[in-house]
């Protein structure tokens, strides 16, 4: 798939979060080159259009670091999830650098930051990732390489991410592992997440778990490709992922006892959500 990249300018560069943990978010990028099959982005931009050419569309905003550096005179210091509708080291940020930007600025004024992402680039800024104030959280849900190269096409191999993790961690900085989402039939099985268990044990992380979420437009997309990978499956998924249902309990068991088992720390992303603890 070819990818459209261009520029624009943004008005806002910290908006108010509701995730836990956070209270800005930060996002460089409209659109994720990565284009994970399950994302949710769209969704949460509200966007259709988006939601069909997900992964295929870039759009850099280029006045970003302007603007973060005018709010960051005026608002109060909080945590910054960078970012939380895009990847901050997707392909682009090789060259445009638009996140590491923002770093600088967020790092001189003292603003604590929490980073997610699927790309092993987040090294690059290993010299701006300061350890008591910043942690580093890498998404992985499988460690099958083939597997990851059809859910999430153009993020960084797995065992790349997890060199990202080790990276981090031997320079003392704090991660965590984004096992998510699980997906029934797909990565939800014992093998599958002890292997991203044994990585979080490896780098001395911390490992939230979550979900698949159907939000809207997220079945449009993901369907052909179960249909294609799991016929059958994606008429299965709503009851296989309900909060009533046994499979989401008897998976958040099988998490927390390997995780129990290895000594990782491990904890649900929506706390509301019931643990199997
Ligand atoms: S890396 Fe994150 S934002 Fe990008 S497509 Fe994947 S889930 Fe969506």
């Amino acid at each position: 798939m070819s990818v459209e990249y261009s520029s624009i300018t943004c008005k806002t560069a910290l908006s108010t979060s509701k995730l836990p943990g956070l209270r800005y978010s930060l996002n460089p990028y409209t659109g994720c080159e990565h284009g994970c099959v399950y994302c949710y982005s769209p969704s949460v931009l509200g966007n259709r259009e988006f939601a069909l050419k997900w992964g295929s569309f870039v759009k850099a905003k280029r006045n970003l670091p302007e603007v973060l550096g005018r709010e960051l005179n005026r608002k109060p210091r909080g945590v910054v999830g960078v970012s939380t509708v895009t990847d901050p080291y997707q392909p682009a940020e090789a060259k445009l650098e638009l996140t590491r930007q923002c770093l600088e600025l967020l790092s001189r004024r003292d603003f604590p930051v929490s980073i997610q992402t699927k790309s092993s680039l987040v090294l690059r800024d290993a010299d701006l990732i300061k350890q008591g104030s910043f942690d580093v959280g890498v998404t992985i849900t499988t460690m099958d390489r083939e597997l990851a190269e059809k859910i999430e096409p153009r993020a960084s191999p797995p065992d790349a991410r997890a060199s990202a993790l080790e990276g981090l961690s031997s320079r003392g900085v704090e991660t965590w592992v984004f096992l998510g989402p699980l997906i029934p039939e797909v990565n939800d099985g014992k093998e599958s997440i002890r292997r991203v268990v044994e990585v979080a044990k490896r780098t001395g992380s911390k490992l939230i778990y979550d979900k698949l979420n159907l939000k809207r437009w997220v079945p449009e997309r993901l369907t052909p490709i179960l249909d294609r990978e799991r016929p059958g499956l994606a008429e299965r998924l709503p009851a296989r992922i309900s909060q009533r249902g046994g499979r989401w309990r008897a998976t958040c068991s099988t998490v927390e006892v390997i995780c129990r088992e290895l000594g990782v720390r491990c904890e649900p992303a929506f706390p509301s959500w019931p643990s199997a603890a």
